[in-house]
């Protein structure tokens, strides 16, 4: 397929529009536009395909644009801050899915007939095909797996790796028997059916095979990893389109795909990094096989708790304050109550700021998001290292459902979370834990902190707490 020179240059504008918006994403305060103009290339890209191809007529694409303009629409309103995860394996596997269709279909109008393709296209079909087959099942499961449909634990059986190891040799064979007409007599020849045509079976036995691999990959991951997982196949579905855009002969499609692939890695090791594991230790560490290593110990230990008039006081006369998010804060949905309260510290000379760890909530940036929604100002959200200098001086920290990422556990060696960077907020004067209980968080262990001797438990859910706290503050 020719692309016109005009087709080519809006390709140019749509590549700098997605490299400059993805460089926007990197500051809260420009991810928006950085969105937009991401978005903005997107249709450039796809009106400017359509019209250089002349694809399909235009009937069938607005079809097609009202249904999945809905579909996406309604799925993004309605979807909890909470479920983001789900919705965005959801997104992955759709991606993946339509790289394997597209090379599908290129692969029936190239060689379906059993005649084999050239070796370039076919290499390009098949890794389109296997890695966009894996992406969409493994996301699926991904899917299952935080939606509570498919069991959250880590699935596993006896040679699970050497079996996923043989599985994927042999689909490496049959994906190599369909890219190269030469190996493929060949290997057709060893299963005693040289000369017959090869084409369509080989290509559904490597369909067959990659989904299968895609479910055999993610089943052993305990749910608690799905995020990583979820950025990883995320990366996968860039990679798919890649190379799709490789089957096609579309450079637009590989610049995108290549630059999905990058950020989703990118955004991987960051997580993995941000939770001391390595990828390997996600991928095979089965991490959560028996469930919370810890329980909270509750009521054998004596803590101090508050309600809300005394934490208002305590608040209200602090000289500066830190606010520590966490995932309890996107379950309650407090972030709207928070603001306020910090508002009315701040009308009182209080200095407060937010520390934000990076896996704070249960996807990278779901704190950001939370307190944009709230129009907190980007200025007052320090991230790890800068808040983690500020505690020794900071009179009270006020942690808002978060408990993993302030467990000062992850200082000892011996601790399943040994190693994560976390906030130092037991350095603070004052801390004060809004929660509804003792219990453990995402990586089910006990918290120290709830128990020193600087530190108050404010026991409630979080969104109901929050509005008491605006009204003792106002108040106080
Ligand atoms: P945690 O999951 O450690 O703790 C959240 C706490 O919120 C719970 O202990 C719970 O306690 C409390 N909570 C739940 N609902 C409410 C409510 N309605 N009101 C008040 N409190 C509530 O959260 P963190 O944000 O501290 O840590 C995130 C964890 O997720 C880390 O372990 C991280 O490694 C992991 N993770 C994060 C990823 C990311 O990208 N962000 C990716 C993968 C993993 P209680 O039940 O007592 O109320």
């Amino acid at each position: 397929m020719e692309t016109s020179i005009i087709a080519q240059l809006a390709y140019l504008v749509s590549a700098i529009l997605f490299v400059s918006g993805i460089k926007q994403l990197s500051s809260p305060a420009t991810a928006r536009s950085g969105n937009a103009r991401a978005s903005v290339a997107m249709l450039l890209a796809i009106v400017v395909t359509l019209l250089d191809n002349e694809i399909l007529d235009w009937t069938t694409v607005a079809a097609a644009v009202i249904a999945g303009a809905v579909i996406g629409g309604v799925l993004a309103r309605r979807i909890e801050m909470t479920a983001m995860p789900q919705l965005v394996a959801v997104f992955n596997g759709f991606g993946g899915g339509a790289s394997a269709a597209v090379a599908a279909a290129e692969f029936v109008r190239l060689g379906g007939s059993g005649a084999g393709v050239e070796l370039g296209a076919g290499v390009t079909i098949v890794l389109s095909t296997l890695i966009g087959a894996v992406t969409f099942s493994g996301s699926l499961i991904a899917f299952g797996k935080l939606q509570g449909v498919v069991t959250g634990k880590p699935v596993t059986f006896p040679l699970q790796k050497s079996f996923n190891a043989l599985l994927f040799l042999a689909v490496l064979v049959v994906g190599a028997g369909l890219a190269d007409a030469g190996v493929g007599d060949a290997v057709a020849s060893i299963f005693g059916s040289g000369g017959i045509e090869i084409g369509v079976p080989f290509f559904l036995a490597l369909v067959a095979g990659a989904l299968m691999l895609g479910v055999l990959l993610v089943i052993p991951i305990g749910g608690a990893d799905m995020p990583v997982v979820v950025s990883l196949l995320n990366s996968y579905s860039g990679l798919a389109a890649a190379a799709t855009g490789f089957v096609l002969g579309n450079m637009m499609l590989i610049i995108a795909g290549s630059l999905v692939g990058a950020a989703g890695l990118i955004l991987t090791q960051l997580m993995c990094k941000a939770m001391n594991r390595s990828l390997g230790n996600v991928a095979f560490g089965a991490f959560g096989t028996d469930g919370p290593t810890t329980k909270a110990k509750t009521g054998e230990r004596p803590v101090r708790d508050v309600d809300a008039e005394q934490a208002a006081m305590v608040l209200a006369y602090a000289g500066s304050v830190a606010v520590v998010p966490g995932y309890g804060l996107a379950v309650a949905q407090a972030q709207h109550e928070l603001k306020k309260v910090c508002d009315l510290l701040e009308e009182r000379g209080v200095r407060v700021r937010f520390g934000v760890h990076p896996v704070a909530g249960r996807m990278p940036g779901h704190m950001n998001v939370l307190l944009a929604e709230a129009d907190v100002s980007y200025d007052k959200l320090l991230d790890l290292d800068d808040i983690n200098a500020e505690f020794d001086t900071t009179d009270v920290v006020l942690i808002v459902g978060a408990n993993d990422v302030v467990n000062p556990a992850a200082r000892d060696p011996a601790s399943v979370i040994a190693g994560m960077p976390i906030l130092d907020v037991d350095k603070a004067r004052t801390v004060i834990v809004m929660k509804r209980s003792l219990s453990a968080g995402f990586a089910g262990i006990d918290n120290d902190l709830f128990y020193m001797e600087n530190t108050l438990m404010f026991f409630g859910d979080a969104r109901q707490q929050m509005s008491e706290l605006v009204k003792e503050v106002r108040e106080a």
